[in-house]
């Protein structure tokens, strides 16, 4: 989802989200990263730890280093639900992970309504070929 703070309860920066990190350990409820650490993934997916002393050395290596910002997720996709038991704290990927059906569902709607509103315009004027053509999917 795109992350639009005006979308967001008053609350969300100062009480919400500080409160579920809190809650949930400053950990991702899914995988167990820690929040603001720093890692190296695997491609099979596993990840470890990049303790800070080893960060030069690490990044001297060319080791890829992700740095963890642990963000609140929606566990019913609905941003305006924000009981606490709805919420968790968890690293971008797991969330992308979480959100990717519901994004694919997004991205159709989309993808329609610009067609729709393309249609108005640039299409309406030459009616009579709009007639013939078939744009419905
Ligand atoms: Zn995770």
């Amino acid at each position: 989802m795109p992350y639009d703070h005006r979308q967001y309860d008053p609350l969300w920066l100062e009480k919400i989200r500080p409160d579920i990190l809190k809650r949930d350990n400053y950990h991702c409820s899914f995988c167990g990263v820690p929040h603001k650490s720093y890692i190296h993934r695997e491609r099979n997916g596993k990840w470890y730890q990049i303790p800070i002393a080893d960060l030069e050395q690490e990044k001297s290596l060319k080791v890829k280093i992700v740095r963890i910002i642990l963000v609140i997720a929606h566990m019913d996709h609905n941003i305006k639900n924000n009981d606490y038991n709805n919420l968790r704290a968890l690293r971008q990927r797991c969330h992308l992970n979480y959100d990717r059906p519901i994004h694919k569902v997004l991205r159709k709607a989309t993808f329609a309504a610009k067609r729709r509103q393309l249609r108005l315009f640039v299409v309406e004027p030459k009616k009579q070929k709009q007639n013939k053509s078939k744009t419905e999917a």
